[in-house]
């Protein structure tokens, strides 16, 4: 089918929420993308964050089809080896207590924000229920978790949202102290703000909440949809913060291309659902498992050590490119703020005509790629974005030319 067909269709049948690329992704080994037309790309993006270990790792792409080779689902009313053993590893590489598993980073943040209230209200009664969230923070597209989500663009069209989510803004400890009350049961952060701009919280922010966290019997909940599994070069990015968390969230990067969510329960926390609280349909199916196994068995010191390292000659080289004001971030989560006058969507867009797949988030570029990636691709992939830059600021003169004259 020709690739205007293709677009057409999807056009006419599949909800119009994305705006799409310009291209029908087909295939993928590592780091590099190949459409339908054979044209090969190098990936800055990893399917948001998922794909950690790139493209059809070999050992991963094992691991799935030998687990559909004996069973690709039974539900949670039984036990299975690959559910077990995941929750396992999570809780040895993290230690946390015990894990919940569902499908996505959203469904996550909710099963974090029941558990928060059942334990406020177990302990203290069920006017403890509120969660303060951060200014500008992303918690996910449910109705609950767009309420969670502390930016007003997102708490339109969809009401009634729920109550009990209160906004501090973000590395300002007097507000935060401000919000925090007797209903406050838990706190909820992201150690880089991610949708929001790849902005890191600040050591001084995130000390304070641990403190009022501590004293008050406030349950700390970070969500590590983006930022964990190895993203920031730490398993989780909490540990460049020294933070002891009660309930972490993932999703993203964890199952490594499978749909998964999971709920990480800390001490406080590992007993506060119990029978029928909660459940998914789909949560810890074995495929999927499997898939994720082999992403957390990756993840050694030196597998982290290397994330690290590229991380931060990835960050070194984007700073030299011309037409770049500034990088933020950790590890392999970067965010670039193009020159003035630039517009990241567009920066974007460009990229993809000339073989470089970018991301943004508000008005930054923004680079998630796989954990995978060798500095020989980073080299390609850059040298592509200079050549895209310069377009772009050329382009950009030309409109300011024409609107001087
Ligand atoms: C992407 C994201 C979510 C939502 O995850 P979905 O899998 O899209 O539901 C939640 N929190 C953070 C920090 C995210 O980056």
């Amino acid at each position: 089918m020709f690739f205007s067909e293709i677009k057409k269709l999807d056009k006419q049948y599949v909800a119009n929420t994305y705006a799409r690329n310009d291209l029908d992704a087909s295939s993928g080994t590592g780091a590099v993308c190949v459409d339908g037309s054979g044209k090969k790309y190098i990936d800055f993006t990893s399917g948001i964050g998922v794909n950690s270990l790139g493209f059809t790792n070999p050992a991963w792409v094992d691991a799935v089809k030998s687990q559909l080779d004996n069973l690709a689902h039974i539900s949670n009313l039984f036990y299975t080896t690959p559910q077990m053993q995941l929750a396992k590893l999570l809780c040895e590489k993290t230690g946390m207590c015990r894990v919940f598993f569902g499908n996505s980073g959203a469904e996550a943040n909710e099963g974090a924000i029941k558990t928060a209230r059942k334990y406020g209200s177990d302990k203290y009664g069920p006017q403890r229920n509120e969660i303060i969230t951060l200014v500008n923070s992303f918690h996910g597209r449910t109705i609950a978790t767009l309420a969670a989500t502390g930016q007003d663009v997102f708490h339109k069209n969809f009401g009634p949202f729920p109550e009990g989510f209160v906004y501090a803004n973000a590395n300002d400890i007097a507000d935060l102290q401000a919000k925090v009350s007797d209903k406050t049961c838990a706190i909820m952060i992201e150690c880089v703000q991610g949708e929001g701009g790849i902005i890191p919280l600040e050591k001084s922010f995130t000390n304070a909440i641990a403190a009022i966290c501590a004293e008050k019997d406030i349950l700390l909940v970070i969500d590590e949809v983006q930022t964990g599994v190895g993203r920031t070069g730490k398993f989780l990015s909490c540990e460049h913060y020294g933070l002891r968390p009660d309930i972490v969230t993932l999703a993203k990067g964890l199952g490594g291309g499978l749909p998964i969510g999971a709920v990480l329960f800390g001490e406080k926390t590992k007993d506060t659902l119990g029978l029928s609280d909660h459940g998914s349909t789909f949560g810890g199916n074995p495929v999927v498992c499997a898939g994720a196994i082999e992403v957390i068995k990756a993840m050694d010191g030196k597998f982290l050590d290397s994330v690290a390292e590229t991380g931060a000659y990835l960050a070194e080289s984007l700073k030299k490119l011309d037409h770049v004001k500034g990088v933020t971030g950790k590890g392999l989560m970067l965010g670039v703020e193009p020159a003035d006058g630039l517009v990241a969507g567009s920066i974007v867009k460009t990229g993809i005509k000339h073989g470089i797949f970018l991301l943004t988030a508000k008005s930054k570029v923004r680079f998630l790629p796989p954990l995978t990636i060798s500095k020989d691709e980073i080299d390609s992939g850059l040298a592509i974005l200079q050549e895209v830059l310069n377009k772009e600021m050329q382009a950009l003169e030309a409109a300011q030319k024409e609107t001087a004259q």
